[in-house]
Parts: structure tokens; sequence; C-alpha cells
């Protein structure tokens, strides 16, 4: 039986393998889907985790939840080797174990580099995943419960990760929080739009974030960090320090003998194939693919999600003599969410609207990208009566 192999189970993956078991096969293939955690994570909403806004259910599904009755099968493991002249696949389950495969797909996204600043790697938390997140929390916490009177946090880049978070922990902590961002550019948000970048400079200064522009972190220290200013340095007294800087990728990907570019990221041909190897594609952040209108993509989960489209459809043309169709990215806007309650909304990139519509508008289009109509549907009935569950509760105590 034709084997088909995922790897990674994010935004390019699992809704890779979700859409390919979709597709009119005459005898469906075996689809296998690894990845080392247990659970999808909806990337998204990471941030609504920090305010206490939902919960890890809501938004970290178990594969084994979202698969049932897919026929994919899910395989928990770190991936370790890909051999694609073999076409093989080294996994760490609970013993080693190889997986051969006819058609691959690479999908197993990026990391934080830690290693940019000194200091970064003992003294910052990343936000990536939920380990990241229970490691923010449980540092928030402890500072909650002590007796100091502020929490001093810095947040390094200026990003929409850095935004978002800026925006929640200044929620969290209310007046005790001191908040601080830092980018080395001239404007945060160097990647959105200025309409989108004029309402989330707004959403700071409301919630008394100060913003250091054109500085960097240069070194972190046990509560301490040290930015630097045009020829100056200053070394300032923190709590906590986040880091949302950069992209990188893991050594097993840098190594395998396929083009890369500069960043590390694996060129791709538009049809999502690696070069030099037509069986074997690559999607999402780890992907170097300049689409049909030669634009280069960025590493969004908009991207991964409408490559996962692509890509299933060229693994089934490429089995079945079908000719492969280039990918075609269309840009359908941006969401930055601003605290609770509050986000912007960019519109194709043509126009904007923030508050309470955004947040709505957000948390619905979200809703409808969740990757199985089971979990969207358990998620809406949660969210309609989450407010008279509240009231309820509030009136029996
Ligand atoms: C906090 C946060 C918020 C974001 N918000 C947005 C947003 O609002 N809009 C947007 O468009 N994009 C957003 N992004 C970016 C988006 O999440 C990524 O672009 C997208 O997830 C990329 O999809 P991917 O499939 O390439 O990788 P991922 O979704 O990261 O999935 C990679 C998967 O591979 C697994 N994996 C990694 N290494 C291994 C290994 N060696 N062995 C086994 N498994 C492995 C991981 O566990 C993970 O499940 C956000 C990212 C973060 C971190």
């Amino acid at each position: 039986m034709t084997r088909i192999c995922i790897l990674g189970g994010g935004f390019g993956g699992l809704y890779t393998a979700l859409n390919l078991s979709r597709l009119p096969w005459a005898v469906m293939p075996e689809i296998i889907l690894i990845d080392k955690s247990d659970r999808f994570l909806f990337t998204p909403f990471l941030y609504e985790l920090i305010t206490g806004e939902m919960t890890e259910w809501e938004i970290a599904p178990t594969f084994d939840e979202l698969l049932v009755n897919t026929g994919i099968q899910f395989v928990q493991g770190l991936i370790t080797d890909i051999d694609f002249e073999a076409k093989q696949v080294e996994v760490n389950t609970r013993q080693r174990s190889s997986i051969g495969f006819d058609r691959l797909v690479m999908a197993i996204g990026g990391e934080t580099p830690m290693d940019l600043v000194d200091g970064a790697e003992e003294y910052a938390i990343p936000f990536r995943n939920l380990n990241d997140f229970h490691r923010l929390n449980s540092k928030l916490e402890l500072l909650e419960a002590s007796n100091r009177d502020k929490i001093r946090v810095c947040i390094a880049g200026g990003g929409s990760s850095g935004v978002e978070i800026a925006c929640k922990i200044a929620d969290r902590l209310q007046e005790r929080g001191r908040v601080r961002l830092v980018d080395r550019n001239a404007n945060i948000l160097a990647n959105s739009t200025a309409a989108n970048r004029t309402i989330a400079e707004r959403a700071l200064s409301q919630r008394g974030v100060w913003t250091d522009l054109n500085t960097k972190v240069t070194q972190l220290n046990d509560g301490a960090v040290t930015l630097e200013y045009a020829s100056y340095s200053d070394t300032l007294p923190v709590d906590l320090v986040l880091w949302t800087v950069g992209s990188s990728f893991s050594r097993m990907l840098k190594k395998l003998p396929v083009e890369h570019n500069q960043r590390g990221a694996i060129a791709t041909e538009s049809t999502l194939q690696v070069k030099g190897y037509p069986h074997v594609f690559a999607i999402g952040d780890l992907a170097n693919c300049v689409d049909a209108q030669g634009q280069t993509l960025p590493a969004t989960a908009q991207v991964a999600f409408q490559q996962s489209q692509y890509c299933a459809w060229n693994i089934w043309a490429s089995l079945n003599q079908e000719k492969l169709v280039p990918f075609n990215y269309i840009h359908l806007g941006e969401f930055i969410s601003l605290g609770i309650d509050g986000a912007t909304a960019s519109i194709f990139g043509k126009f904007s609207i923030d508050g309470l519509p955004a947040h709505l508008m957000r948390r619905v289009s979200y809703l409808l990208r969740m990757p199985t109509f089971q979990h969207q549907w358990k998620l809406g009935i949660h969210w309609l009566t989450k407010p008279l569950v509240e009231i309820l509760r509030k009136s029996s105590i």
C-alpha cells in the first residue's frame, strides 16, 4: 500500500493530512502523521492563555481526538533524521524506529533562536508552544504571589508576537505591571499595515506599555537587561524577560542534503516539492517557497494553511498521474490581538477595524479555521454558553 508520511502536526502537516484523507482515492493510501507532541496547537490563540480568556483544551486538542474516524494514523515521537534516498524517517518513539514512505511532507516548523544575545538562553523565555506558556505562567504566578509592589517585564521584539504578549501581560498585571517592549527598528510591527500599527500603538499606550524603539537588547543577566540606544547603553532591573526575536531551524533540518536559503529554510519549487526530490514536499515555516506569482512568502499560519490544500492535492496528483499545480498565495489580511477582548484586523491589507468588532471577527474567523468540524462545534457551543454559565455560577455563590 502507498504510504504518505507527514512530519509535524501543525498548520502545515495536520491540515495536509486532513485534506488528503478527504480526497477521492481509488484505494486510500496509508497516511501517517508524526509529531513529538500529543496535541495540535492553534498558535494564534496562545496569547489568550496568559489572560485566562481561553483554556488549553480550546486551543490545543489532542491528535487522537482530531483524527478519530479519519483513517489517519498518529505516531508520537521526535523525528531525528530523514533519508531521502532510502525513503525513510528516523523517529524516537519509545524505541527508536524507522518509518518508510512513498511521499513525504516536511512541516516541522521553526524555532526561536535563544543564542542571539548573551544570557537569553538562561534568563529569557520564548513564546512558541505550550511549554513556553507554562514557564511564563509559573513565573508570573510567583511574581504575582510575591509582596513586590511592581512587576517589571521586558519583551524583546516589537513584531506581532511581542505586541500581543505586551498587551495581554499588561492586562493581566493591571496597575502592578511595568511592561517594556524593545525593538531595534524605528517602528513596531514592521511587517503590518500602517493602520494596524497605529491601532496597536494606541493599545500599547492606553495600557501604559513603554516602547523603546531603535533599541537593542544586548545582554541578559539574573534580574537585569542591558539595552543599547544609539551609542548609549543602560542596564535596567527586570523581573521577567520574553524573547520573540528571530527564527531558526533545528540542527536536523540544517544538515539535510537539500538546498537551503540564507535563513536555513528549505528551497522548494512552486509546486511545494523540495528541489531535486519530487517525492518530498516542504511547507510552512521551514519552506522557502516562491509562489506562482513570484511572491516570497512570510512564515505564517495563513501561508501554511493555504499550502496544505495545494500540498494534499499535488500529492494526490503525483500518485494519480495528474498534473501538479503551482501554489498561489492569497493574502487575506491580518489579525492582532490587543489585550483582553481587543484586536485589530486588516482585511486584504486594504482597510482596518479595531476594538470589539475586530475581536469578534478574529474569534469567528479562527473558529472556522479550527482543524475539524467537531472541534469547531464544541468550541462554538462553549463560547456561546460561557457568559450564561458564568452568570449562573456567580448567582449560585
Ligand atoms: C504565539 C504565536 C502566535 C502566532 N500567531 C499567528 C497568527 O495570528 N497568524 C498567523 O498567520 N500566524 C501566526 N503564527 C505563526 C504560525 O503559528 C506559524 O507560521 C505556523 O504554525 C507554521 O506552521 P508549520 O506547520 O510550519 O509549523 P507549526 O505549526 O509550528 O508545526 C510544527 C509541528 O512540528 C512539530 N515538531 C517540530 N519538530 C519536531 C520533531 N523534530 N519531531 C516531531 N515533531 C516535531 C511541532 O510539535 C509542531 O506540532 C504564530 C506563531 C506563534 C508562535
